[in-house]
Parts: structure tokens; C-alpha cells; sequence
């Protein structure tokens, strides 16, 4: 960061995400909060996406993505679930916390750290998903033939090891 983004003038780093600006304001520069949920079924498989753009193309990842303005993980698990598969909190029990953990993420040439909360749940009935914005393809596959390497994300990958070896499923 350079600017400050309440006047402009140029900013000055005080340490770590503290920055100060020729004019006296403070500036945080923050981890961006995402989220993201594993659906499991009756069969002990979860739902996977498979990642339809970069960074991790064609990688694996749970549904979810960044809490827009002021939503809670909750809000963005939501409203994620249904822009990428057609789910409605009506189609999984209510989410169920397993971790946080913050990463490194580049995006435009910019490195911003993501602060990620993953949870989980279990699907309700048959319902159709449909894969759509950022997720190229969606299936549930065996909790034991998910092979974590392939997970993008560390922070994911560390949430499907907790779910996978917790004895939740
Ligand atoms: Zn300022």
C-alpha cells in the first residue's frame, strides 16, 4: 500500500499491517475473510469442486469463497453455495466450524493474506447441483479417495484433514 485511502497522501509503514499517512490516519492493512464448506452425505462422501479458474485451475476446493462487505462467514456460505451450485441453506444442516487459518493469496500482482474459516455440514434430501461461476465441476467423492495434494488452498486442505480424520463422518 501506498496511498492513503481516506486522503491520498502518501503512507508510511509503522510496523507489520500498521500504516500512517502525512495527514495522521491510521491504516490497517488486514487479512480479506473467506469461507468455505464441506457438504458430506449418508454415504461418507463429500462435496467436492474442482476449480474453473485461476489461481488452482482445475484443482480441487470446497464450495465458498470471500465475505463480501459485511457478511459473516455464515452470510457468505450462503450466498457462495448458491452462485456456485444452485444449494440453498434449505439443501445442508446448519455449518459447523472446523478451523481458521490465514494464507498468502496473489491476486492482479498483489499479495493480500486471506483469512479463511471452514465448516461443514451435512446435505438434506437429493437436491440438484448445478456448477456454476468459478466452480467447473462439482461431485461427492469418498472421504478416502480425496487426495489432499490435490486441494489448492492450505487452509482447505487443513479443514478437509481435520473433517476427514475427526471422526465427524
Ligand atoms: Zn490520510
Amino acid at each position: 500500500m501506498n496511498y492513503c485511502r481516506r486522503c491520498g497522501s502518501k503512507l508510511t509503514l509503522v510496523h507489520g499491517h500498521v500504516y500512517k499517512c502525512q495527514n495522521g490516519h491510521t491504516i490497517f492493512n488486514n487479512a480479506s475473510p473467506a469461507s468455505c464448506l464441506w457438504i458430506i452425505n449418508d454415504k461418507k462422501e463429500v462435496l467436492v469442486a474442482i476449480r474453473g479458474r485461476e489461481p488452482g485451475l482445475g484443482k480441487l476446493d470446497a464450495p465458498g469463497g470471500f465475505c463480501d462487505g459485511a457478511e459473516t462467514f455464515e452470510d457468505s456460505i450462503a450466498r457462495e453455495l448458491l452462485e456456485e451450485l444452485g444449494l440453498t441453506p434449505d439443501n445442508y444442516t446448519k455449518p459447523q466450524y472446523l478451523l481458521s487459518d490465514v494464507n498468502p493469496y496473489r491476486y492482479e500482482g498483489e499479495d493480500l493474506v486471506v483469512l479463511g474459516g471452514a465448516f461443514y455440514a451435512r446435505l438434506i434430501g437429493n437436491p440438484v447441483i448445478t456448477p456454476q461461476d468459478d466452480v467447473a465441476e462439482a461431485r461427492f467423492i469418498a472421504m478416502t479417495d480425496v487426495d489432499p495434494d490435490m486441494i489448492y488452498f492450505n487452509e482447505v486442505r487443513a479443514s478437509f484433514l481435520r473433517l476427514r480424520d475427526s471422526g465427524i463422518v
